[in-house]
This record gives C-alpha cells, structure tokens and sequence, in this order.
C-alpha cells in the first residue's frame, strides 16, 4: 500500500521536523511493501532520515530564474526532492492552473525523472450527472498526460469529498477505480476524507493502491494509525 500526506498549507518547519521524528521511529517497524510520502509545504522542504519519501506539492517549470514566488530544481535539487504532485484539485481550482499547464508540468517533470503524483477528480455537479460524465471528466484530465510513465501514480480524489468530512462510498470508489484502472497500468490512489475511521475498509476495495490524505494526515499519531491499520 502507498500511504501519502498532503500536508497543504500547514506546519511550519519547525513542526514538520517533529512530526518526521516521530514518524520515522515508527516506520522502523512498518511493512517492507508499504511506501510512505510526505508533501510538507515547500519552506519545510529538507533531507530528513526516515523510512519515506518527501515530495513537493508544487514546482515550476526550470532550473531557476524570473518567476517570483515559484520554486525550480535548483531549490528542489539542494534537498534530493525527486517527488512531485500534479494536478490537485485546489491547484487547479483554487490557483488557477488548467489542463494545458498541469500537461505542461507534468512534461516537465516527467522529462526530469521524477516521481509524479498525478491527482484528478470531479466537482459534485458532475458527479450527480451519473458515471459516463464522471468517466468522461475524469479521462480529460488525462489529456497531455503519459500513462505509461513508469514513476507515475494517479490519485484519485473527488473534489466534494476533500476536506469535507464525507468520503465517497466504497460503491463509487470501487467503480470508478475500475473505470479508470482500464485506462493505465499504474498505482492508483483514492483521496477524498480519508481517516483512521475508514482506512480498512477504503484499503480493501479492489483497486486501491494506497491513499493521499490531507486533513487527517497532520496529525502524526492519526497518519501512523492508518499506515498501521
Ligand atoms: P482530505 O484531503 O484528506 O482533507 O480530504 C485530501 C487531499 O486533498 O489530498
């Protein structure tokens, strides 16, 4: 299983380091098929030793240069990060990045050998339309986007069940999973509430590779009981 932490906007290096620390004494005993990422916010971004992988929730695209507020290889370079997120709901709702630019990075950082984290999902109104146009939706964010990359895992996460408490049935996860599992070889992840309350049943739907958690994932005795579920 893949067990990821987004992190978000919250902890401060201070306590990403903490949180680290502690999950790493704990991860001495976890299973050796399991992965384990951390996507801390990009000043919390350093080596650290664990059993884990730390990512970065954004990057653009070059080494460095005249793109204030960005941050490239050259500051991705200096703590080892090879891992990136792409495409996650709230980059591309919130912040504004459209299909051509989450392709477009995910060139980028495709053709620097990285790991990708690629996230799609569906807004709530498009979910009530029923499971062709969730497909339909789905599969365009899909668009610009090689799914043979050999370091890519998808995450799937419905957007209205981010952040809201209200995870999606096994139901709907199981369908769109293996809908989506038609399309690509790769791991695939369910993001949307995801929680020490529901981790086992969520962890045994066929299809599901891991999870990408948000909310539940800041606190680091909550994170570990999922990945000790
Ligand atoms: P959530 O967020 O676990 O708080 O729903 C998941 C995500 O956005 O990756």
């Amino acid at each position: 299983m893949i067990f990821a932490a987004n992190f978000k906007m919250n902890h401060t290096r201070a306590t990403t380091k903490a949180y680290l620390d502690v999950l790493a004494q704990k991860l001495v005993s976890k299973c050796s098929e399991d992965r384990v990422f951390i996507f801390p916010p990009a000043t919390a971004l350093d080596r650290y030793e664990g059993d884990f992988t730390i990512g970065v929730q954004n990057a653009y695209m070059a080494e460095s240069g005249a793109y204030t507020g960005e941050i490239g290889l050259e500051q991705l370079e200096e703590f080892g990060i090879k891992t990136i997120l792409i495409g996650h709901s709230e980059r591309r709702d919130v912040l504004g990045e459209d299909q051509a630019l989450v392709a477009e990075k995910f060139a980028y950082f495709k053709a620097q050998g990285f790991e990708i984290v690629y996230c799609i999902g569906e807004a709530l109104e498009v979910r009530e339309k029923g499971d062709e146009a969730v497909m339909a939706h789905l599969l365009s964010q899909f668009e610009g986007i090689d799914l043979s990359y050999e370091k890519l895992i998808i995450a799937y996460e419905p957007i209205w069940a981010i952040g809201t408490g209200r995870s999606a049935t096994t139901e709907e996860i199981s369908s769109t999973h293996a809908s989506l599992k038609e399309h690509f070889d790769r791991p695939l992840l369910y993001g949307g509430s995801v929680k020490p309350e529901n981790i086992k049943e969520i962890t045994a739907i066929d299809g599901v590779d891991g999870v990408l958690v948000g909310s539940a994932s800041l606190d680091v005795e909550r994170f570990s009981e999922m990945i000790f579920a």
